[in-house]
């Protein structure tokens, strides 16, 4: 029997650093393409996609307020960032035959799209894949929140959000062997306890729109389509 999507339209959000493969810097183009290729299996699903991508693997803020840098313009750069990986995200999508777009909350009008919901609304209707790039636009925020106000901007079924490892934990279970793993949990618990799945604007946006998030590994090979059939590992936050 073949699998069953749960969700009509998702958002996943992609870490920067989910593209850096095993290097320390930069883009991991073979990782971009597993991750294409994962998006694919649910495209072909009938989901619609859209992705809002991080900058981690090129540059954050906060590297750059460390070296004495303003915020805001630290922030500003973090934002180029996720263009950069926008656009290698596209790359990889189209390689796997979709069609995409990029649209950048700072306008670019040589290298993509601006963002305006009703075009980003027609794009996933078209069944092209849509990559929101430079985060919310705005310093001092992070792709979290972008990627909690654009899936309720799209009126998503949910947030998807691809980590390192295979849910939510109490602790790092990668420095701590006793770290307990939740299998659901509530937009209040996770801040309540303050658990690492997502900044605490980015939770409260999605819980006042209701958005359930699921969290899971993204470097495991076709976990993003399983999830969507709610089928292997991942943790629910509703
Ligand atoms: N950023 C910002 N406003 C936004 C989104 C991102 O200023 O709305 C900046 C911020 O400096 C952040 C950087 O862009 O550190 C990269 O984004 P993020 O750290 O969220 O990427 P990820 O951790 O997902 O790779």
């Amino acid at each position: 029997m073949s699998k069953e999507p749960q969700y009509k339209r998702v958002l996943l959000k992609c870490s920067g650093e989910a593209l850096l493969g095993n290097q320390q810097y930069g883009i991991d183009v073979e990782t971009a393409s597993r991750i294409a290729r994962d998006v694919k299996q649910a495209h072909d699903m009938g989901v619609e996609i859209c992705i809002v991508v991080g900058g981690g693997n090129i540059f954050r803020g906060v590297s750059g307020t460390a070296q004495g840098m303003d915020q805001a313009n630290a922030d500003y750069m973090g934002m180029m960032a996720t263009v950069m990986n926008a656009l290698a995200l596209q790359h990889a999508i189209e390689k796997e035959g979709m069609d995409s777009r990029v649209l950048s909350a700072i306008p670019m009008a040589t290298v993509c799209e601006p963002y305006i919901r009703r075009r980003a609304e027609r794009h996933l209707e078209r069944g092209r894949v849509v990559i929101f790039a430079a985060g919310t636009g705005n310093p001092f925020f992070t792709t979290d929140t972008a990627a909690a106000l654009r899936a309720a901007e799209m009126k998503c079924d949910a947030l998807v959000k691809g980590t390192n490892v295979d849910g939510v934990y109490d602790k790092d279970p990668k420095k701590f062997d006793d770290a307990q793993r939740f299998e659901t949990l509530t937009h209040l618990e996770v801040i309540a306890k303050d658990l690492k799945v997502m900044d605490a604007a980015a939770i409260s946006l999605a819980r006042e729109n209701n958005i359930p998030i699921l969290v899971f590994s993204i470097h495991d090979e076709g976990s993003f389509s399983n999830v969507l059939c709610k089928e292997g590992k991942f943790t629910e936050v509703k």
